[in-house]
């Protein structure tokens, strides 16, 4: 008995790999197309680090006439929420950057690299776990959760790495014959990784905005396919990202240490490795002290907060590409009337060390920004704004005639009024108006 009977006999089913390399050839696209993607899990919060992270990819996909995609990563079931996905492709919509391919909706993608939500591509991890399992370099554990919290206290007693690898890796030395009797016993497993590295050697890898980074190899035979038959997180990037064929993958840095098991994977399954950029979270004065946007102190971090204040999309775009290249803010002064598109994005230029979030800023470039629409403009959108937060506002507008006229005065000129930064101030602009009438 042979790697072969063993992968048969856990993916029966699988279809070969080149199934798949076919079905999603290489994309012929322009000599140097970014394809990328944003990937967030439907956790149900958006947070304004992934519409940053967001910005930055779409804007190299248009600016090389690349790819921009939408993956959604589901295989977390448990912390799925209600929603989840549509608020993501909200988020996307309401900020103007729809994906070129992806989910456009909680059911629905448009694109030939799909499905792009991963619960629906168990077949396709499937099918490459097998393919590992025939070469033999993944295998199946049979380690109850119990066994491998029991490897991680004996480790942490004897104050030594923690993890399953080496003479810790118990099920990577079973015989062939072993793991088929005790998969046919009915015994419960999951699939690992047999890595090839060795923690005393070095690897070397560029990063685009963090530059070179050394570290260790990975050597822990991570786990590969969970219990319920769904990838980890690991797996699945190497899968996607190589069938999907995205060139760069732009994300959070707390990846920035997974990369050398990333580019182990990439190798192992004899896939060319993207690019990476991992991008510094933002960050947020405190009292003096420069911490994280953090999902339950700061009302700020959440995308949903921009709409509710009634800070237009455009604004705090025009905020985060600040944010994201210091040179932005001089680009802008010398062409006060340029689309931001036109602005010369470098992905090498933005911060490592994870830029700093500043409300007043926002809200000074906002009133540039709204001070630049015309009366019309900051109508609409203040009375679709008044709709859904400020009741009163909306009846005020209820004069639409009227409101233009005053929302007009001092627009239009080569110094425009800006006195309004977001939406509710439009109440008092026109209040007072009223009051002297
Ligand atoms: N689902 C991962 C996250 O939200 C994606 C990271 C990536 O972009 O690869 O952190």
């Amino acid at each position: 008995m042979d790697y072969k009977d063993l992968a048969d006999l856990i993916f029966p089913d699988a279809k070969p790999i080149a199934y798949y390399e076919e079905k999603y050839p290489e994309r012929n696209l322009p000599e140097g197309a970014i394809v990328t993607r944003f990937a967030p899990s439907p956790t149900g919060f958006v947070h304004i680090g992934g519409l940053y992270q967001s910005l930055i990819a779409k804007t190299m996909a248009e600016r090389t006439g690349g790819v921009f995609f939408l993956r959604v990563e589901d295989t977390d079931q448990k912390r799925e929420v209600e929603n989840g996905v549509t608020d993501i492709v909200n988020s996307l919509k309401d900020f103007d950057m729809p994906p070129d391919e992806g989910m456009i909706s909680d059911s629905e993608e448009i694109g030939n690299y799909g499905p792009y939500k991963q619960s629906l591509r168990k077949d396709i991890y499937q099918a490459y776990a097998k393919f590992l399992i025939e070469q033999g370099k993944a295998y199946p554990c049979f380690c109850t959760p119990e066994e491998v919290d029991h490897i991680r206290k004996k480790q942490e007693s004897a104050k030594i790495r923690p993890g399953y690898y080496g003479v810790w890796a118990k099920c990577r030395n079973l015989t062939v014959e072993e793991a088929i009797e005790k998969i046919k016993n009915g015994e419960k497993y999951i699939v690992r990784f047999k890595s090839p590295g060795r923690e005393d050697r070095k690897i070397k890898h560029k990063d685009v905005i963090k530059g070179n980074v050394d570290f260790p190899e990975n050597d822990q035979d991570i786990v590969i396919i969970k219990a319920d038959g769904l990838p980890t997180y690991h797996f699945a990037h190497a899968v996607d990202d190589h069938l999907m064929r995205t060139t760069l993958v732009i994300r959070s840095d707390e990846w920035l240490s997974s990369v050398p098991l990333h580019l182990q994977l990439f190798a192992s399954l004899g896939f060319r490795p993207p690019k990476y950029a991992h991008i510094s979270p933002i960050m947020k004065n405190d009292n003096g002290n420069k911490r994280k946007l953090s999902k339950r102190k700061d009302p700020e971090a959440a995308v949903s907060y921009y709409r509710e204040q009634g800070i237009p999309a455009d604004a705090v775009k025009e905020y985060l590409l600040n944010i994201a290249n210091s040179s932005f803010e001089n680009w802008r002064r010398a062409n006060p009337d340029k689309d931001i598109k036109e602005f010369d994005f470098q992905m090498n230029k933005m911060s490592v060390s994870g830029a700093l979030f500043d409300m007043v800023k926002l809200l000074d470039i906002s009133k540039n920004v709204i001070s630049k629409y015309d009366a019309n403009k900051v109508y609409t959108e203040s009375l679709k704004w008044a709709e859904s937060y400020d009741n009163e506002l909306k009846d005020i507008l209820s004069n639409k005639e009227y409101s233009i006229k005053v929302l007009n005065i001092e627009r239009g000129k080569a110094k425009p009024r800006r006195d309004i930064s977001k939406w509710s101030d439009v109440k008092y602009c026109i209040e007072y108006m009223y009051d002297d009438k």
